[in-house]
């Protein structure tokens, strides 16, 4: 039995979690003040995953950059290569919010959205 110490980031009471394992089964979690400290806990053990929050060039625009997001989470071995890809993006202003930036980030299948307006 293995035991993982984690703290929540669901919300800022910032929970100190502690997860048993055996192999990629999770035993118990304690700790969480509630359930969503357990949901947490599982999946960061199991199948960590991340909104990844970054930001692209913008050519003609008002400002130079535009902040991005990832629509949901995507795992967290993917969060380097989604940072990558974005990093060739260039985009032409007007930006809108919620404009797809990167469509199937990393191959994830999920998009990247601009979270703010470049005019
Ligand atoms: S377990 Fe619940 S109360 Fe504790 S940090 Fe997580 S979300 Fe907040």
């Amino acid at each position: 039995m293995e035991k993982k110490e984690l703290i929540c980031i669901n919300c800022p009471m910032g929970c100190p979690l502690t997860v048993e394992t055996e192999g990629n089964e999770v035993l118990s979690v304690t700790g969480n003040t509630c359930p969503r400290g357990e949901s947490y806990a599982r999946k960061e053990v199991t199948n960590p995953t991340r909104i990844v929050t970054t930001t692209v060039r913008v050519r003609e625009g008002r400002e130079k950059m535009v902040s991005v997001k990832t629509e949901t989470d995507i795992p967290k071995g993917k969060i380097f290569e989604c940072v990558k890809q974005l990093k060739d993006v260039e985009l032409m202003a007007p930006v809108h919010i919620g404009d797809v930036i990167l469509e199937n980030a990393a191959g994830t299948g999920v998009n990247v959205v601009a979270t703010k307006a470049v005019l």
